[in-house]
């Protein structure tokens, strides 16, 4: 299994330090973020290390959203939550911090409950253009 001793999210997967465990298989473990935006925002990440969503291998990720939606099922049932929100950092101008692949499930009571994505709308796109951009490597 792919291991970086510098890693925060690999000592948590190896118990070198705490957190508060959800869940874990061979794969995919899921814990509480130890700084949440909402009551119950929960981390699902792969075991082995993969610095990002697009370094992580199909099958590993897979693995991970299931978890990631049972989590948000259970917030939802047991928590009480009228939403959830799926998050994935990828990359440090994406606003990645930890550089260990992970999805926030974050559950969601209200509108105003704290957690709020900034979308601010450019300008003078050409649809069409940027559409070819894309499909010409997809
Ligand atoms: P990101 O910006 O997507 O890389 O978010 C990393 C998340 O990891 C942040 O929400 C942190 O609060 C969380 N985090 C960092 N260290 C720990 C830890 N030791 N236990 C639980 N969550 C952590
Ligand atoms: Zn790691």
């Amino acid at each position: 299994m792919q291991y970086d001793a510098n890693c925060i999210f690999c000592k948590i997967v190896h118990g070198i330090i705490p957190c508060a465990k959800l869940y874990e298989d061979d794969d995919v473990m899921a814990f509480l973020d130890v700084n949440p935006v909402t009551y119950g925002h929960a981390l699902v990440i792969s075991k082995a290390h993969y610095s990002n969503f697009l370094a992580t291998p199909k099958d590993v990720m897979n693995k991970v959203m299931n978890v990631a939606q049972r989590i948000g099922q259970v917030q939802m049932e047991q928590l009480g939550a009228k939403g959830v929100n799926i998050l994935i950092n990828c990359k440090e101008a994406a606003g990645q911090e930890v550089q260990h692949f992970h999805v926030h499930v974050i559950p969601r009571y209200k509108a105003t409950d704290g957690f709020k994505l900034e979308l601010k709308q450019l300008k003078d796109v050409n649809l069409p253009s940027i559409a070819a951009e894309i499909k010409e490597k997809l």
